[in-house]
């Protein structure tokens, strides 16, 4: 299988592909823990309550999967997220996110249910949310405004020879994505960029920041 990736022009945007996109998030934990490398810096539980990491991943990870050990209570990243109370499985959000990210000419809330198998209605409100939610029209963000990057994308040395990049770089045919969250409402926002060089995170910081309030 050849890939547009092989293209000569070396201007294209490196996008994983919907295969890889969907072999990242196989299941609704692939899709939480996305989640929580971005709400979390480094992906360790912090408790909102009391703003500590003495926490740990409880067995029966529904609907709260992380619970603090000084106020003995369960907490999730999804706290007020858009992400709070919908009942859509996390990794159908990551896809979708993803997704509205890359396609410049918008995502139909029809492609998103025959993709996703969600039904229609659901696949609107997920839009709605996500949209909101990149724009900033709804006050997203307030001053405090954290950057994450992280990369996504297959390993380089699991991937077929014929997909393989063969450039030697660490982190070669992922994209990164990266995520902005508000630390006092703790919502967030994904943009996927070409590279993590600083003038590409310069501009997305520039970009949330017009949007902060
Ligand atoms: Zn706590």
């Amino acid at each position: 299988m050849t890939q547009s990736k092989k293209a000569p022009d070396k201007s294209h945007r490196e996008v994983i592909s919907l295969i890889e996109l969907f072999e990242m998030f196989p299941d609704e934990k692939s899709g939480r823990h996305w989640f929580e490398s971005i709400i979390w810096k480094g992906g360790r539980a912090v408790c909102h309550r009391c703003g500590g990491t003495n926490t740990y991943e409880v067995k029966n990870t529904k609907p709260l999967p992380h619970r603090c050990r000084d106020c003995r209570k369960h907490f999730s990243f999804r706290h007020r997220t858009i992400l709070e109370r919908s009942h859509i499985p996390l990794h159908k959000w990551a896809i979708a996110i993803y997704l509205v990210a890359t396609n410049h000419k918008g995502v139909s809330s029809m492609k998103l249910h025959r993709d996703l198998d969600i039904s229609q209605r659901h696949a609107w409100a997920m839009l709605h949310k996500i949209r909101q939610a990149m724009s900033g029209e709804t006050g997203f963000f307030s001053e405090t405004v954290e950057v994450e990057e992280t990369r996504v994308g297959g390993i380089e040395k699991n991937k077929h020879q014929d997909n393989k990049l063969n450039t030697g770089r660490d982190g070669v045919g992922k994209s990164v994505v990266i995520g902005a969250k508000d630390r006092n409402y703790n919502k967030f926002a994904v943009q996927v960029v070409e590279n993590k060089k600083r003038a590409t995170l310069h501009g997305f910081i520039q970009e949330i920041s017009k949007m902060a309030r």
